[in-house]
């Protein structure tokens, strides 16, 4: 089958593998579509950085490796020990994880001291025509979630834990800084909690214009206006619960001092370089700084991947708006990558059809 592995940045090859082998417990997924993440930009412009180029601990698989995890299509083929029919529409949770550390004896899967993801660390991947997992990481999904957008699933997961991991509450004022693809998942995922107001500080045009789409009361571009003071002065001094999802100094700084005494920054995005923050903007005010990564994984792979699927499937979330462009697999470098990289670009969610 053909398949787009990872060899380094700015080395990604469209390949003929053979495909994996079902075992007992496994499951064929035809793939119907795989977004691009950010993770897989990262990899692709500057890695490996998840990416193992030893063998890693739970897959034993390095570099080069098949990519992609944001992945929905249909079960082809299943083990004997599993009761999932064939031809039934799935998602994946990619999370992989040891079984056996301290963090998985808690159930908290994605923190596996040996952990990864499927289309990072081995175990087959999304840019593919078909990959092969553990029943355990495969959420069905109902007609009502068209394949295409179950490809979001992922994605908007991370919007439902981040959410999560803040503890909003209905009723909170929520600021989001950075409305990328997974920036506008929180804005929707704080506006099915029942945030309100939402405000969104993002510096392109275009990303500011889906945000509005995806519910946000008001839109600000920082290179314009000063979103702290507006957040500031529209909520009584400080906002409930701030989320960072740009991935840059000011906007860490930002969301740290945009919220109230005694509320909540969620740091949701990964950092590239070192930034500095102030620590006597946590402590003076007795804030809260919270970290997000990923979601529920493991033998958990449904619950919060079920929130999203349901709320895709009733439409509270929309991942219309996030989709910007639909690829063949062998056009994943120009159309995909080299677009994404280009800061010019409207590009967002790009998905891959292999
Ligand atoms: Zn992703
Ligand atoms: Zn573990």
């Amino acid at each position: 089958m053909r398949a787009a592995r990872y060899h380094g940045p700015k080395d990604v090859r469209i390949e003929e593998i053979e495909p994996d082998t079902v075992g007992p417990d496994d499951v064929r997924i035809a793939v119907q579509a795989c977004g691009i993440c950010g993770s897989d930009l990262g990899e692709y412009g500057g890695g490996p950085i998840t990416i193992p180029e030893e063998p890693h601990p739970v897959t034993g698989e390095r570099l080069p490796i098949t990519i992609g995890h944001e992945i929905s299509g249909t079960v082809t083929q299943v083990g004997g020990s599993v009761d999932i029919p064939v031809g039934t529409n799935v998602v994946i949770n990619p999370i992989i994880w040891c079984g056996s550390c301290r963090y998985c004896d808690e159930g908290k899967y994605r923190l596996c001291e040996s952990g990864g993801f499927v289309g990072l660390s081995g175990g087959g991947g999304g840019f593919a025509e078909n990959v092969v997992v553990s029943a355990e990481k495969v959420v069905p999904i109902p007609d009502a979630v068209p394949l295409d957008q179950a490809a979001l699933v992922e994605p908007f997961t991370v919007g439902v834990h981040a959410v999560s991991q803040s503890e909003l509450e209905a009723g909170d004022s929520v600021a989001v800084f950075g409305s990328g693809p997974i920036g506008l998942t929180v804005v929707q995922a704080a506006v099915a909690a029942g945030a309100a107001p939402v405000y969104v500080s993002e510096p392109r045009d275009a990303r500011r214009a889906r945000a509005s789409e995806c519910g946000a009361t008001e839109v600000m571009d920082p290179t314009e206006v000063d979103p702290v003071e507006i957040i500031r002065d529209r909520t009584d001094g400080g906002i409930d619960v701030a989320f960072e999802v740009a991935g840059v100094e000011s906007s860490a700084k930002q969301a740290i001092t945009a919220v109230k005494s005694g509320g909540t920054t969620t740091i949701v995005s990964l950092f590239e370089e070192t930034v500095g923050i102030d620590p006597n903007d946590i402590v003076m005010p007795e804030t809260t700084v919270v970290g997000t990564a990923a979601y529920q994984g493991g033998p958990l792979s449904g619950r919060e991947f079920g929130t999203t699927i349901r709320n895709v499937a009733t439409g509270v979330f929309d991942p219309s708006p996030l989709v910007t462009s639909e690829i063949g697999l062998e056009n994943i470098v120009k159309e995909g990558f080299e677009r994404l990289l280009d800061a010019q670009s409207e590009e967002m969610k790009i998905l891959v059809r292999p």
